[in-house]
């Protein structure tokens, strides 16, 4: 997802805590999946030969596949209502653009910037020897133009933000360390949720356990019914100059100089804090050759007991039960899959999984069947907020940011672009970039509202207004881009809220949203049901691979569990659900 930098040097500096799970399960997925990579889920599921379906080729859907097809005596087939395509699994979508004798120039469509603290994603980057930089030109950390309410400020890298951001990001600052504590500071006197977690990661006891739960829960209860305006709001009147309407308004448009939370004030304020205490927006890294290689490895990799079905899509799933067997048959828009399946995954989005019709009782060719999945669960999916995004990328002949003089590479503005990014995809291993091969320009990315907003336009009408704003922003900025711009037809455009199979770009709740997402992220527990549910907006990590992949393996546990097979000690089934109460 990555939407905003948290307030500089907020985790940066090396004294920093730096979580090792995340805050919701406090489940270690790197460790598991050391201990997976050596004896997989389980050794065999006992019995006849079972197969298993899974629904979508997204990473979690080839991730339940790599590691289901590691069980002897599992079969996979997977589903995917795509064609088969190198650049496209999912929302890991990158177009490669050729450019002869350098790297592949890549247009991130969905899933772009990663953090280390991503452990499982990482774990598969580095299993597929897939390289990553950090060298995101995030605003602030490289050189950055602020074009806020038609004033531009030059925002030089490790400064602070500058113009009326300055006081933001330092108010914002004190915000969050007040409410969760400051990440580089162990505070034992007065201690809060980072403090609790810096003792538990030293010391993993009982009562260390406690305190820290205790902690989250405490915060959950005073926030899963409130927005993040309104939380913000609120906290910003303890400080020594309480925001007003203009502050908010600043803060809406430009966060702290680094992206708008306008577009976030409506979701659940705890949807924020997650993102800032698991470190999601902390020294965020770039896959050169396009995070859709991941996919493409995984896909390489597997064994023949896997098979992918593309072009097809599941319309409906029925578990029949005769003669005292029990399987699940699948609809798709070419008809009855041929095939009784012994449990299925269904690793999409929400909405992708309520038209499915796992929402209601079965309607299967003319035949009622009950429905398959809890009411609680039901209702997640029926309801769980996902976000809209848009992206336009372009192509160009040089990286022109590079070639002159007092060129941003990131500009940031409350005007309709909002999010402009020039992208190296050339890395060097000296501090100094490589100048040659073409550029990409990320020239507008945007969500929410901003995002709802555009959509009515076409690709060249957007880049036209985003033009003629930049030349406004800095017109010499903009008349690079112009020169430099190969050809309009490299452009391209994405709105994910109207792309078939995915249906908005990203889970993040609103208020009242915390018990039902905990019902579908917990859903893989349930140990009588066959039929298992994955994706990141089933997790507590929605907008981001790591929600999609650690609900992934909790659902391959699932399924291994479901077939009697022998499930590792120390998995995801282990996650004890009574943790937190979020209702
Ligand atoms: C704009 C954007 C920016 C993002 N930025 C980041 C980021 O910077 N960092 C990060 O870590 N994450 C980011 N993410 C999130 C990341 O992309 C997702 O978490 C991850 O790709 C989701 O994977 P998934 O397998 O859960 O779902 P998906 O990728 O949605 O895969 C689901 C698959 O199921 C298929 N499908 C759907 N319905 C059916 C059906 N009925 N039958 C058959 N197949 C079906 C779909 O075609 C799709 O291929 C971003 C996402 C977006 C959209």
């Amino acid at each position: 997802m990555s939407f905003f930098n948290v307030p500089h040097n907020f985790f940066r500096d090396s004294s920093s805590f730096v979580p090792q799970s995340m805050i919701d399960t406090l489940f270690d997925y790197g460790k598991f999946l050391q201990d997976v990579d050596a004896h997989g889920i389980a050794p065999s599921v006992p019995g006849s030969q079972k197969t298993v379906a899974i629904i979508g080729a997204g990473i979690s859907g080839l991730i339940c596949a790599y590691e289901l097809s590691r069980i002897q005596n599992i079969n996979v087939k997977v589903y995917e209502m795509n064609d088969q395509s190198d650049s496209v699994a999912g929302r890991m979508y990158s177009i490669h653009n050729p450019d002869a004798g350098y790297n592949d120039k890549i247009f991130e469509m969905g899933c772009m910037r990663f953090p280390p603290t991503s452990y499982s994603l990482f774990h598969y980057l580095n299993k597929f020897n897939i390289q990553t930089t950090p060298n995101f030109p995030d605003p602030g950390k490289v050189p950055t133009t602020i074009y806020y309410e038609n004033s531009a400020y030059n925002w030089n890298p490790k400064d602070p933000a500058p113009g009326p951001f300055t006081q933001i990001a330092k108010d914002f600052s004190t915000i969050l360390k007040d409410l969760i504590g400051d990440p580089s500071v162990l505070d034992t006197d007065n201690p809060r949720l980072i403090d609790y977690w810096s003792i538990y990661q030293s010391d993993p006891s009982t009562i260390n356990l406690t305190a820290l739960t205790n902690s989250w829960q405490s915060l959950i209860t005073a926030y899963k019914d409130v927005t993040f305006y309104e939380a913000i709001f609120t906290l910003s009147q303890q400080l020594a100059s309480p925001w007003k309407q203009e502050d908010m308004n600043a803060f809406g448009a430009l966060g702290v100089g680094s992206g708008g939370f306008g577009p976030l004030y409506e979701v659940n304020f705890l949807e924020i804090l997650r993102i800032m205490v698991n470190g999601w927006e902390n020294g965020q890294e770039f896959v050169v050759s396009g995070i859709s290689s991941l996919a493409t490895n995984i896909i390489s990799s597997l064994p023949s007991n896997v098979s992918i079905k593309y072009s097809t899509q599941i319309t409906g799933i029925t578990k029949v039960s005769a003669a005292g067997v029990t399987y699940y048959q699948l609809i798709g828009n070419n008809g009855v899959q041929g095939l009784n399946f012994d449990a299925v995954i269904v690793a999409t989005t929400t909405p992708a999984m309520e038209y499915m019709g796992l929402t209601m009782p079965n309607q299967i060719l003319g035949k009622s069947f009950p429905s398959l999945l809890s009411s609680d669960v039901q209702v997640a999916l029926r309801n769980l907020h996902l976000m809209s995004s848009s992206k336009l990328f372009i192509l160009t002949k040089t990286k022109f940011w590079y070639l002159t003089d007092n060129l941003p590479y990131n500009i940031q503005t409350d005007e309709a672009l909002r999010g402009l990014y020039c992208l190296d995809y050339d890395p060097t291993s000296s501090e100094q970039p490589n100048t040659e091969g073409y550029g990409v320009v990320l020239v507008s990315y945007v969500w929410g509202d901003d995002s709802t907003r555009l959509q009515a336009l076409t690709a060249n009408q957007r880049y036209n207004i985003f033009l003629e704003r930049l030349k406004i922003i800095d017109n010499d900025f903009a008349t690079q881009l112009e020169n430099n711009v190969i050809s309009l037809s490299t452009m391209e455009c994405i709105d994910w809220q109207s792309t078939a199979g995915i249906y908005g770009a990203f889970k993040l709740n609103y208020p009242g949203q915390e018990q039902a997402n905990s019902c579908a992220f917990f859903q893989y527990q349930q140990e009588e049901q066959g039929l298992f549910i994955a994706g990141d907006s089933v997790s507590y990590a929605g907008g981001w691979m790591e929600g999609a992949i650690t609900t992934a393996l909790n659902a391959a546990c699932g399924v291994a569990r479901y077939l009697n097979g022998d499930v590792i000690a120390g998995s995801p089934l282990e996650i004890v659900s009574t943790t937190y109460n979020y209702s």
